[in-house]
């Protein structure tokens, strides 16, 4: 056997005929230096998307487990046309949906988590010579239902394939060509990395710029896998997502983010006791409301106010709660503001660093952009700004903590 790699091709990459025809002819490159290859596709293009736009067509409210039988074709075409591609210049493949490998997930339609995939079928195929193409995002459930990993979970597939193959290294195409320093179309000097840890792009993803499914990336930290983004139209060297301990260089601050997804809502001088805090965020909770940044202010004359940022699309549903708990507590105010940005900065130095708070904070002071919320994690610093000023503060932060050092 020859050294294994994982490869995952995304829409863009096999999205179509040529496409495909030259996925398969960087993969002969690989398999003539010698490498067997497990190779993960999405569908092609914009396949899901027309697929679930079809079933809108067709009813407003699918069945789910019909939904994911649906979206789970359009990677079953693109793993059997490049299996066809590949013969085509002489080289042995077979191709095999979620369930021909056995990848077991959880019930949950639309978004499962897999929890074991069977090697038998994988193993057999590379020692009979074959490069092994596998339908990404897809998986079965204990009754043999057909389930799907969530948009984007092609990257999961692969990462958890190179897992249970025992491989470190896993490659994916994907529609950039590595993960850069802030986004380009912001940012006009904005550079590659040439590595990132896991902990800065899962940050990076929670943050406003995903390149990867989170999932995969969480998957490849506790296996160990080094994840190389790049692309398939180029032979350049993308970005290596691996431990931070291996990097060669750690900066304070490698990526500027900023996302405007999200409102801010602010419940007034309710008081300051025990309890309050818990009663509106199980309330939240329960609303299956997903709630981001939160700060409290100090109290005083037993009141305390509290902000927090929620999804857009939540926030009438969060507004209404919170004037129903405002009247309960006695509170003075519920409001809200829609056009906020959250500007980020995030590195891994930053462990090991001080005074970048103090900085980012004096980059806004010099632009006079008013900061309207700060919460900071391990490795990142995030504020609230009116979103007028999102792509200057992004500019200037990245020219002071990037360009400058
Ligand atoms: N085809 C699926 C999607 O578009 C899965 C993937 O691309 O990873 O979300
Ligand atoms: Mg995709």
């Amino acid at each position: 056997m020859g050294k294994l790699i994982v490869q995952k091709y995304g829409g863009t990459s096999v999205k179509s005929p040529e496409r495909i025809k030259a996925v398969a002819e960087r993969i002969k490159s690989y398999r003539d230096r010698g490498y067997d290859l497990v190779v993960v596709v999405s569908a092609m293009g914009k396949t899901t998307d027309e697929l679930i736009d079809l079933a809108k067509q067709i009813s407003s409210n699918p069945s789910k487990r019909e939904m994911d039988m649906l979206l789970s074709t359009g990677e079953q075409v693109s793993c059997a046309l490049l299996a066809m591609a590949l013969h085509e210049i002489g080289i042995d493949a077979v191709s095999y949906t979620g369930s021909q490998i056995k990848m077991r997930t959880d019930g949950n339609f639309s978004n499962a988590k897999i929890s074991e995939i069977s090697t038998e079928r994988i193993f057999k195929s590379i020692n009979e010579g074959k490069v092994v193409i596998v339908a990404g995002f897809q998986g079965i459930d204990d009754d043999e239902n057909i389930v799907t990993l969530g948009r984007g979970g092609s990257d999961t597939t692969a990462v958890a394939l190179a897992a249970v193959l025992k491989t470190r290294d896993c490659e994916i195409y994907t529609d950039v060509d590595g993960v850069y320093t802030a986004d380009p179309r912001v940012v006009r000097s904005t550079k590659k990395l040439k590595e990132i840890s896991y902990d800065e792009m899962l940050e990076l993803a929670r943050l406003g710029a995903g390149v990867l499914h989170s999932r995969s990336v969480e998957f490849a930290k506790k296996y160990n896998i080094r994840l190389h983004v790049r692309s398939s139209f180029s032979y350049d060297e993308g970005t290596i997502v691996m431990p931070m301990e291996e990097m060669m260089e750690k900066f304070v601050v490698s990526g500027i983010t900023s996302k405007e997804d999200e409102a801010k809502v602010t419940i007034r001088e309710i008081p300051d006791r025990p309890g309050i805090s818990a009663r509106l965020f199980n309330e939240l909770g329960k609303h299956k409301i997903y709630v981001n940044m939160i700060v409290q202010s100090t109290g005083h004359d037993n009141r305390a106010s509290i902000s927090f940022t929620v999804k857009k699309e939540d926030l009438k549903e969060t507004v209404r709660i919170c004037n129903e708990l405002n009247k309960e507590f006695g509170g003075s105010a519920v409001d809200y503001k829609e056009n906020i940005a959250i500007v980020s900065a995030v590195g891994v130095g930053m462990l090991s660093s001080y005074g970048v708070a103090g900085k980012m904070f004096q980059v806004f002071s010099e632009q006079n952009i008013n900061i309207e919320m700060i919460s900071t994690s391990e490795i990142g610093i995030s504020c609230v700004i009116d979103s007028m000023y999102s792509e200057l503060a992004v500019k200037v932060l990245h020219k002071t903590f990037i360009e400058s050092e």
